[in-house]
């Protein structure tokens, strides 16, 4: 029997659109999320939620499961699943593709700042600053350890504690218009935009609206991942996938 089951390791949207234009080509796909998100958005076809428990988990449950073929569309940030993907595979004789959205890059008159981690972020920011913090709810004590700073840090889920009180927590997900942008960081006299490099048009906004405003950017850059086959669109990965499966 061809293990013809596609792993997809997703909770990114582009997972979720492979898996969905995996499914209607007739494909076995299962998604497998986290758990990170309480109400995740969910991909057509087959999915799994929580962890594997680490390499052996992954290697045990690609055999149990006759998976042919694994994409990684984790998200560019989550480089423990992407290093554990790629030694579970490796082992297993299991093919492994990855796909990556392109990185954002400043444009003309944009003030971006390289920092390696939201730590050094943090450390980055001027005191008085305003700042909308979009670096997601892992990374928030850095930045609410500093009493000298204060603004609005913004994520899909509540963060694990209650922020001090020069902080607000604005709970909303993606994807976000360029005026929308504008009006809150206007609003809230925002200084400052700390974000990570995540690439993809869903969070793109902000970046415009603090080109507009003037607003400098402390931008996180991305963990290094194991040296894959990468995919930077849908359509391009499709065609590998389909190379890969068919007899
Ligand atoms: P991580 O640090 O790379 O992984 C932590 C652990 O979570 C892994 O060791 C694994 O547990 C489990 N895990 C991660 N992705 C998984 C998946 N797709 N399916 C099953 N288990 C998974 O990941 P993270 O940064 O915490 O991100 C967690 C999830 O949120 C990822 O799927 C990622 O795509 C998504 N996400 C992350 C970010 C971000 O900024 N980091 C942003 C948006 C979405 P075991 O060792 O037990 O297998």
């Amino acid at each position: 029997m061809p293990r013809d089951r596609i792993l997809i390791l997703g909770g990114t949207r582009d997972a979720r659109e492979i898996a969905d234009a995996l499914v209607a080509r007739g494909r076995n796909v299962i998604t497998s999320l986290a758990g990170a998100t309480t109400q995740p958005v969910l991909p057509s076809g087959d999915v799994r939620i929580g962890g594997f428990g680490g390499v052996d988990g992954l290697k045990s449950y690609l055999e149990a499961e006759q998976i042919g073929l694994a994409i990684d569309a984790t998200h560019p940030f989550a480089a423990r699943m992407s290093a554990q993907a790629f030694e579970a595979c490796q082992s297993s004789g299991v093919q492994l593709i990855r796909f990556e959205r392109a990185t954002w890059s400043a444009a003309e008159g944009d003030d971006w700042t390289h920092v390696s981690s939201p730590a050094e972020a943090a450390r980055t920011v001027p005191a008085g600053a305003r700042v909308l913090l979009t670096t997601g709810r892992k990374d928030l004590q850095p930045f609410f350890d500093r009493h000298d700073i204060s603004g609005i840090a913004r994520m899909i889920e509540a963060p694990p504690a209650d922020p001090p009180a020069n902080w607000e927590i604005l709970r909303e997900r993606p994807p976000f218009g360029v005026q929308d942008e504008t009006a809150l960081m206007a609003a809230n006299a925002i200084t400052h935009l700390v974000t990570k490099n995540a690439g993809g048009a869903a969070t793109e906004a902000k970046l415009k609206a603090a080109r507009e405003l003037k607003i400098p950017v402390i931008m996180v850059t991305r963990p290094t991942k194991p040296d894959l086959p990468c995919f930077e669109t849908v359509g391009k990965l499709l065609v590998v996938v389909e190379g890969v499966l068919s007899p």
